[in-house]
């Protein structure tokens, strides 16, 4: 085991620290997110098998009417993203498109994981790059502005909520054009709320949502950044198109461990060369100290103490997890790639 950084104060039940914004703990040591999930621990059990319930339904509603692929996978090659897609094709057998957003840091391992895991599993993948001066300039930007709201930065990286917001645009406007019914994410049951399970998209949410991420980036980037998302005729054109979000590890059971051995007999090794939050990324141990160092909270503290609260995960895991100190080789390793030469992007008139 690595060594655990001391932390002066963490909740006594999840493990959110002191400095965590707007935090609040009681005489008990115990804070206002526990306290007020407290009331909600007896009908999460029930939600579970209700949400269930309600994807089979809609996946007997969607199969087979879908003219390509019943549902669109954002796939990282990441434990939770490969395991979701796993079950999608096992337990309902859909035809499924695996859409891999390569960043130029995804670990060898991973591309690995990516290539047996969709042959092993009969899947067509599509991995989509951006050139690498494009995904320098959008990365560096992430780590060095404030592009982002304080409430998205508690969950998530600048880092990581950027490269997600290319994700998720490239994958439904892929389900878009090629009509796909389904788009399904591999969001830990600490990642996002069971109450977004299952979700049908909207088109001017969609489109407000879009316009903020673009507009939160300088405005020469956020040009170059326009092929990625949504073209405004789609909103009129495709109307009637607008897809599912899924995230079915909300209410699936979940256990890292049993994950883990349940990919690795379909081919998936766990990655030795990525950091502790992380089965597929070799830029998130640098994301992770970039947030530390602005906002003294780890950006997967949430995630995790969700999954802690839950009972999915381990307290002492969850605090190896958060509070042991970032690789300094792999934050260095990002590091030294966007010091690489390389010419500048231009933005094309
Ligand atoms: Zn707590």
């Amino acid at each position: 085991m690595s060594q655990v950084i001391e932390h002066p104060l963490l909740c006594r039940r999840c493990i959110l620290p002191e400095t965590f914004p707007g935090i609040k703990f009681d005489g008990q040591g115990v804070c206002n997110h526990c306290r007020r999930e407290e009331k909600n621990a007896d009908k999460l059990l029930g939600k579970k098998v209700s949400y269930r319930k309600k994807l089979d339904e809609l996946i007997a509603e969607c199969r087979d009417k879908a003219p390509s692929y019943d549902v669109i996978m954002a796939f990282s090659g990441g434990k939770d993203s490969s395991y979701t897609m796993k079950l999608l094709k096992e337990i309902y057998g859909l035809k499924i498109l695996a859409l891999t957003f390569d960043n130029h840091f995804i670990s060898p391992t991973s591309l690995e994981n990516i290539a047996n895991l969709t042959d092993r599993l009969d899947i067509d993948h599509i991995n989509f790059t951006m050139p690498w001066p494009v995904a320098k300039e959008f990365f560096a930007c992430a780590a060095k502005e404030d592009i982002f709201p304080l409430p998205t930065l508690l969950r998530a990286s600048a880092i990581c909520t950027a490269c997600i917001g290319i994700v998720k645009s490239l994958v439904l406007k892929t389900a878009l054009e090629m009509n796909i019914p389904l788009v399904a994410f591999g969001w830990s049951p600490g990642q996002a709320p069971i109450q977004s399970a299952i979700m049908k998209t909207n088109p001017m949410l969609t489109k407000k949502n879009q316009a903020a991420f673009r507009n939160g980036f300088p405005e020469d980037i956020g040009q170059r950044l326009e092929q990625y998302l949504i073209p405004d005729l789609y909103y009129e054109l495709y109307a009637e198109r607008f897809p599912y979000n899924i995230h079915p590890l909300a209410f699936f059971e979940y256990n890292e461990d049993n994950i883990k051995v349940e990919l690795m007999a379909a081919g998936w090794q766990a990655p030795e060369d990525t950091d502790t939050n992380s089965s597929n990324c070799l830029l998130n141990a640098y994301a992770n100290q970039c947030h530390l160092e602005r906002h003294g909270f780890h950006p997967y503290v949430w995630e995790i103490a969700n999954m802690v609260r839950q009972g999915v995960m381990d307290r002492d895991e969850g605090i190896e997890k958060i509070y042991a100190p970032q690789n300094a080789e792999m934050v260095e390793y990002a590091e030294t790639q966007f010091k690489v030469q390389s010419s500048t992007f231009k933005v094309q008139s």
